[in-house]
């Protein structure tokens, strides 16, 4: 069975890129009928906080990236990590080294000077314990000295690392804490991660741990280095290129079903389909169909998602996340009435919003309440002529049958009766129904309405 992770360290909020890697790791499992397991980082004591760990979790359950299992602590697993270096030792895979700061850094600056590799190759490696002083010792790996480390990678092929390039690394420091390099083979070994799907950043450690696993004689994972993503100018994405954090694109008020079929594009293809539903990606996604070479964040393009997972979206689960955008983003919540009038009116609105505050934009007519106040551009639709139209219009509405057909038809009975179009009217209608110029179309926010409203919006326009 498969089981992937997704591995974040807490010393910040969820990056877009973490994001990516958490949802890669959650289609692949999801889609094999699999586990996806999460193992917070957090040995970095100095850098770790319980805020970054709670804005990772935030972020993951607002793009629907549900974990199996209890969430793991790196930091709490110390004395396993500690226990497996022991074993290492006593193995002779592993030895200590007493080599103290000094003596390493002369070590290497006579290297310099000779011009030799400035890798520590330390003296104790083939020191009997005997021989062993009473003194503070690090634990260093006995790292293979000729030939090489090839890593499989999924995504970047193999890569073959010379072992003359790889040092005998620390395992365990002279406190007794284990390295993170450790922590993560015994981490993913322990949890029974068979994928590893993480940032290209990652590769040279890959080399290291693979050490650590033939070590130990443990099976390695398949590795899956995908490459970061970069801004729409080719460089590294940064600040510079805008939002960095997945939750301020739910703050931006972006639909999470959007997002996640935008990032999952990000750095993965599936023939040439772009919109795809949770369900698809599941089943589509895999190894092979991600890139070589560095996605591009393209926002154009996450809108145009977003607006396809609006547009299809169920009206009342659509209500729900609009609502909760509003929560996020600091906005008063809406009174049951409004949250009644949003849902009767989401299925003309959500039709071209690519966000939330472009849906709620839309649905103003139906949130807003009597007296309607026109915005500068409806105020000139509504001069003495039109004003008087809508006095005449009203009576003939009060008693009219409420469905699109039978209002289409009054409508347009009316205008012809005053020897025009009907366009002549929207003008002046979507002022007295919306208070502005741009607005669903009038039939549509006439039956969300209903015929007291529409006529008493009608009858102050015309006041
Ligand atoms: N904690 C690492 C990071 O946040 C990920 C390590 C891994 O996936 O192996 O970049």
């Amino acid at each position: 069975p498969v089981v992937t992770r997704f591995a974040p360290s807490p010393t910040g909020f969820l990056h877009i890129g973490g994001a990516r890697t958490a949802l890669f790791n959650w289609l692949y499992a999801r889609g094999r009928g699999g586990k996806f397991l999460l193992r917070i980082e957090d040995t970095d004591r100095a850098r770790s906080t319980p805020e970054a760990t709670q804005a990772i979790l935030d972020g993951m359950a607002w793009l629907g990236l549900d974990h199996d299992g209890e969430i793991v602590s790196q930091f709490d697993n110390a004395e396993r990590h500690a226990a497996v270096a022991m074993d290492l030792l006593a193995a002779g895979k592993a030895y200590k080294c007493f080599a103290t700061q000094e003596e390493i850094s002369a070590f290497r600056e006579a290297a310099r000077a000779e011009g030799r590799s400035t890798l520590y190759r330390s003296p104790w490696r083939d020191v009997a314990p005997d021989e062993h002083p009473d003194a503070p010792y690090v634990v260093r790996i006995k790292a293979p000295q000729n030939g090489e480390t090839i890593i499989h990678d999924q995504v970047q092929g193999d890569v073959n690392i010379r072992n003359d390039q790889l040092d005998d690394m620390v395992l365990l420091r002279s406190d007794g804490t284990p390295v993170y390099m450790l922590a993560v083979v015994v981490d993913d070994h322990d949890m029974g991660v068979t994928h590893v799907i993480r940032g290209d950043d990652h590769l040279n450690n890959a080399a290291r741990q693979m050490m650590i696993y033939n070590a130990l004689g443990w099976d390695v994972p398949v590795w899956a280095h995908i490459p970061l993503i970069h801004g729409p100018d080719g460089k590294k994405l940064s600040k510079r290129h805008g939002a960095l954090g997945a939750q301020e694109y739910q703050v931006m008020g972006y639909p999470a079903a959007g997002m996640r079929n935008y990032l999952a594009r990000l750095g993965w293809s599936h023939g040439d389909d772009e919109f795809f539903t949770d369900a698809q990606a599941k089943e589509w996604f895999d190894l092979s169909g991600i890139g070589k070479s560095p996605a591009r964040f393209d926002t154009k393009k996450l809108e145009n998602l977003c607006g396809q997972h609006i547009a299809c979206a169920d009206d009342a689960a659509l209500r729900q996340e609009a609502e909760a955008f509003r929560v996020v983003s600091g906005q008063p919540a809406l009174t049951a009435s409004q949250s009644h009038m949003f849902e009767t009116a989401m299925y003309c609105v959500k039709e071209r919003a690519k966000t939330f505050p472009e849906l709620f934009e839309k649905a103003h007519f139906a949130l807003t309440e009597r007296p309607i106040t026109p915005d500068e551009k409806a105020a000139k639709s509504l001069d003495d002529v039109s004003r008087g139209i809508l006095r005449e219009l009203t009576p003939q509405l009060q008693n009219a049958s409420w469905d699109r057909e039978n209002l289409e038809a009054t409508l347009n009975a009316f205008a012809h009766s005053k020897d025009t179009k009907f366009g002549k009217l929207a003008g002046p209608l979507r002022a007295a129904l919306a208070g502005k110029s741009v607005t669903p179309s009038v039939f549509d926010m006439m039956l969300v309405l209903g015929p007291e409203e529409t006529c008493a919006r009608l009858n102050d326009a015309a006041d």
